[in-house]
């Protein structure tokens, strides 16, 4: 299936990535103490609906995956047949060590785990209670909320979409996955 072309500077997702790095860790340092962190979970812990991602970003988390020390990734891949089953949020997104509450493929991690917490929906929505409590924080001393630039989600949307096509549930990733590799047709289930 052809697609749109990717950015005339090479493959667009790891110029997205780059850019949104780019882009939190800048807020992140011009607001101290900004609360996301490797290892702040709560947003991995009760997602409404596991992220939504596109083939390139399936793809990669498939090749962290592979880097996992085998007891970890088996811990992993349980979860991620058992969420291929869930119809309904919210759940602990299967990538999530429980025990260290770290992500377990950090580095191949979605575009929505990387904007969540420093990127809004144009209404507003979209980013973690704890950021939110702490922008809340804004007092005369301390004057966070006002100097919060928010990156825009739609923009990181639109552009993923138009060199990818549109991003799919990680439940459906998971579905076909699963049936490839039990020989079934995918949606015969
Ligand atoms: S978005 Fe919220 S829960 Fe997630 S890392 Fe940031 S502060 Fe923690
Ligand atoms: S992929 Fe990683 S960062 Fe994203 S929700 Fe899951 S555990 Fe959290």
């Amino acid at each position: 299936m052809s697609r749109a072309p990717e950015s005339p500077h090479g493959p667009l997702l790891p110029i997205l990535y780059r850019e949104i790095e780019d882009r939190c860790r800048e807020t992140a340092e011009s607001l101290p103490p900004w609360p996301c962190r490797r290892g702040c979970d709560d947003c991995c812990r009760r997602l409404a609906e596991p992220p939504r991602l596109v083939r390139e970003e399936w793809r990669r988390i498939e090749i962290g995956l592979q880097g996992l020390a085998p007891e970890v990734r088996s811990e992993i891949e349980d979860r991620l047949v058992a969420t291929a089953e869930l119809d309904t949020g919210p759940v602990v997104c299967p990538f999530l060590e429980l025990e260290s509450g770290a992500c377990g493929i950090y580095d191949h991690r979605p575009s929505t785990c990387r904007t969540y917490g420093f990127y809004q929906l144009r209404d507003g929505a979209a980013y973690c209670r704890i950021v939110e409590e702490h922008a809340d924080r804004d007092t005369e001393a301390s004057p966070w909320a006002s100097k919060i630039v928010w990156g825009r989600q739609e923009s990181i949307d639109h552009r993923l979409k138009q060199a990818y096509g549109a991003p799919i549930p990680l439940r459906q990733w998971l579905r076909e996955r699963r049936d490839s590799t039990t020989g079934q047709q995918p949606g015969t289930s």
